[in-house]
């Protein structure tokens, strides 16, 4: 534990002589099983990956420490990225622990506090444009075709490999492959990087099998479920809020070559699961990450039989990075006087 992916996985990871071992204790995140929602949802097994367990509290850490790597590898001094917040949060971690300036362009009041508080806490520069991610992605390549700066994306192909470890570790303490992975998919590197593990490890004869890719879109922004790039996306899920995504095509892929499907779930059916993970699991997530949880119960619903079936949810991220969506949903707060009678009133003991 603690030695990160670079270190852990490095026979399967594109490294060189000269690719410096980075580590921040990424990687190793928990694979939980469910005590409630498995069986009622009739799983054979339900797990959830933990991917909030990162260092900066999402699956991004994987890729950026392998990025940043492979940054500093080819000569590097600054990285570069567009981010709806989780990007942002571990280019700026990882940027900081290896002494690189790192830029983030980020849409203007569309960030989650926790993410913005991060990249100001590691000490990023910020630039906060007036448009969506994808606007900030498309200015953020005319940059690096401009200036000597490094592209953290997951178009950089290195972040999909980082990311491809969390399959690694999903088989290592199974055993084997799980029969399905459900995930929620944004720019769609997540689900590319999933595949792309679960195929090599295939290969190198770690598992006798590979899962059924599920992945959910938001519906306010499902370009691929659609099939064309949406203009505006809306979701209150700001991680997946991307109308345009860089790995469409691998994602498509994924999904086809494994027999899953690329599908996508409403804002209540994602807040609804929000809820349902922390009041009945204990797992906070931020929103995003319940539509991993959104997808399996819609399928579920759809009539799809998952008894005797190894089934893993992706959580991809923590829900403290955003506090407003957990406090927008808040039930039973009572405020009361600071006495005894007061407080046992209040919770009918009085
Ligand atoms: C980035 C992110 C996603 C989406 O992953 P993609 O690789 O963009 O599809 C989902 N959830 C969280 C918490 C994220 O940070």
């Amino acid at each position: 534990m603690g030695r990160g992916v670079i270190l852990n996985y490095r026979e399967f990871l594109p490294c060189t002589d000269a690719t410096p071992v980075i580590n921040l204790g990424e990687g190793d995140t928990p694979l939980v099983a469910s005590v409630s929602l498995g069986g009622q949802l009739g799983c054979g097994e339900l797990y959830f990956k933990l991917e909030g367990c990162n260092p900066t509290g999402s699956f991004k850490d994987r890729g950026m420490v392998f990025a940043v790597a492979k940054a500093i590898e080819s000569g590097s001094k600054a990285i570069i990225c567009a981010s709806t917040g989780n990007t942002s949060a571990s280019a700026a971690a990882y940027g900081a622990r290896c002494g690189l300036d790192v830029i983030v362009i980020v849409p203007e009041g569309k960030i989650a506090r926790g993410k913005f508080a991060q990249a100001i806490a590691y000490g990023a520069n910020i630039v906060n444009i007036q448009g969506n991610f994808d606007d900030a992605l498309k200015i953020v390549l005319a940059l690096c075709e401009k200036h000597p700066v490094s592209l953290v994306n997951s178009i950089n192909p290195f972040r999909i490999e980082g990311q491809k470890t969390a399959s690694f570790e999903i088989i290592d303490v199974l055993g084997d492959a799980p029969d399905y992975l459900f995930i929620p998919v944004g720019n769609a590197g997540n689900i590319t990087a999933y595949w792309k593990g679960f195929v090599e490890y295939h290969r190198a004869g770690k598992s006798t099998k590979k899962p059924r890719m599920m992945g959910f879109e938001a519906e306010g922004a499902a370009p691929i479920v659609k099939g064309y790039p949406v203009k505006e996306p809306k979701t209150v899920a700001s991680a997946i809020r991307i109308g345009n995504p860089a790995s469409w095509k691998s994602a498509v892929s994924a999904a086809a070559e494994s027999g899953g499907l690329i599908d996508c779930v409403t804002d209540d059916e994602i807040l609804e699961s929000y809820q349902l993970l922390s009041t009945r699991e204990g797992i906070f997530g931020e929103p995003a990450s319940a539509a991993s949880l959104a997808g399996l119960i819609k399928m579920k619903n759809t009539g799809m039989d998952f008894s005797g079936k190894k089934v893993v949810c992706v959580i991809t991220g923590t829900g403290l990075k955003d506090p407003e969506t957990a406090l927008a949903n808040s039930r039973s707060i009572i405020n009361v006087p600071g006495d005894l009678a007061s407080v046992e009133k209040a919770l009918g003991w009085g």
